[in-house]
């Protein structure tokens, strides 16, 4: 777009700002995790990938006859926009369902029984390991771009299925070049720790080796990474040995987040002196740790994706959290073993359903608190002058509707850093 030319997004019904309640940047907590900044009939006007002005169709009409010689002007047909969802926890390098699991598992076969029948994560592995890094990039910005047809914008996306140095490597490369294909933004994260490797087995320490002693430096080096992320978990990393991996991240210059609590509860205060980003699943937290939250920035990132794919009755404790003043995010998950959705209107509405947050506490926790847990708050989450012109497009009179429609896409459209979003293969039949 030349430099004196804009976008002007008018005849917004509900325009979702999400601009910030007071002149604190950290997350939403508490109250603050409903205030959406709903403007009627809003309108923006985008410039060079940022939004330049944010208001009523009157107000923002007036500045872009000011601050633009030539502007486009799109009607949103009294449609309803809010920031583009950030999912800040993806799995998206593999190379194929896992189908074997989701039948197994319907006639209540364990995680063994889906092994030996050639299913769970050792099928995904297998699949990594012999596909092409240009084959896994097809898979990945086919997934970033089935997350952007649903409205999200930022991605964070994981390695994790190779866990071996050159799979590992291949898939952060894997996710470098499908990144640089989409217009939206991407986060890559190491997750070499995801589980220790079936030739590893029998000697786990030798597996945490690799990944200290050459996948993290390597990472580092090569910037294929901005953070290291970690399973901790029974069958997965000892506390002891998730430790050892988010200091060797951080001694690399990398931050820090981690999967815990997902199914057994592990005291969180031993990872705080690494900083994590978000602790991420906390299906199992104690009261102690809920406290601590509480006065800290780091995010509690919830996925009810895996528990509704799972077919679990419970869910993470959000209104205990969320209650007690802890920041929480909602991301998808996105893997194929627990999570196969592109979603974020379908988390959202689960986090509404079977977490009872409400509509607002859903959207503020998908977008804002969600740039929060990449900590990307000063250019992600929000719609306000200065910040990246991501935004999405809704088919709804009413943001409510937003988590209330599931199972179908009501995204009529996304702008990813002042673009509208056009698959790759949209001329296709
Ligand atoms: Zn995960």
């Amino acid at each position: 777009m030349p430099k004196d030319s804009a976008i002007l997004l008018r005849d917004i019904r509900q325009l979702l700002t999400l601009r910030s309640p007071s002149a604190k940047v950290g997350p939403r907590r508490g109250k603050e995790l409903s205030e959406l900044g709903v403007i009627e009939n809003g309108a923006v006007l985008v410039r060079d990938g940022e939004f330049v002005a944010v208001g009523t169709t009157r107000e923002v009409l007036r500045i872009a006859k000011r601050e633009a010689k030539k502007v486009q002007e799109i009607s949103c047909r009294d449609q309803v926009v809010l920031p583009g969802f950030v999912d800040s926890h993806t799995h998206p390098v593999f190379a194929a369902p896992r189908l074997i699991d989701f039948e197994k598992r319907i006639t209540g076969a364990n995680y063994e029984q889906i092994a030996e029948a050639g299913g769970g994560i050792r099928s995904s592995i297998r699949g990594v390991r012999e596909s092409s890094r240009s084959v896994l990039t097809a898979k990945v910005l086919g997934a970033f771009e089935e997350m952007a047809a649903h409205g999200t914008t930022t991605i964070e996306a994981k390695s994790g299925y190779g866990l071996d140095f050159d799979s590992e490597i291949k898939s952060l490369e894997a996710i470098r070049s499908a990144a640089r294909k989409f217009g939206g933004t991407v986060i890559a994260t190491l997750l070499g720790a995801h589980t220790v490797p079936p030739e590893h087995r029998a000697k786990p320490e030798k597996y945490v080796r690799i990944i200290c002693e050459e996948m993290i430096p390597t990472a580092a080096r090569k910037k294929l990474a901005k953070y290291v992320d970690v399973f901790c978990e029974r069958g997965a990393f000892t506390p002891e040995q998730s430790e050892r991996i988010l200091r060797t991240a951080r001694d690399h210059g990398l931050e820090v987040r981690a999967h815990v609590n997902q199914l057994t509860e592990v005291g969180l205060e031993r990872f705080d002196q690494f900083a994590p980003a978000s602790y991420d699943h906390m299906d199992k937290v104690s009261a102690g740790d809920i406290q601590r939250l509480s006065k800290a920035d780091m995010i509690a990132t919830l996925l009810p994706a895996a528990n509704y794919f799972l077919g679990l009755s419970e869910y993470p404790p959000a209104r205990k959290l969320i209650d007690a003043g802890v920041a929480v995010a909602l991301a998808t998950d996105y893997n194929p073993g627990t999570a196969p959705t592109a979603s974020m209107p379908f988390v959202l509405s689960a986090a509404c359903t079977h977490m009872k947050l409400s509509p607002a506490e859903a959207i503020v926790a998908g977008t804002f608190n969600g740039a929060c847990a990449l900590r990307l708050q000063g250019s992600k989450g929000s719609i306000e002058p200065g910040k990246d012109a991501d935004l999405a497009i809704f088919d709804a009179d009413n943001y409510r509707e937003v988590p209330y429609w599931f199972g179908v896409n009501r995204c009529s459209a996304t702008m990813l850093n002042g673009s509208f979003f056009l698959p790759a293969n949209h001329s296709k039949v």
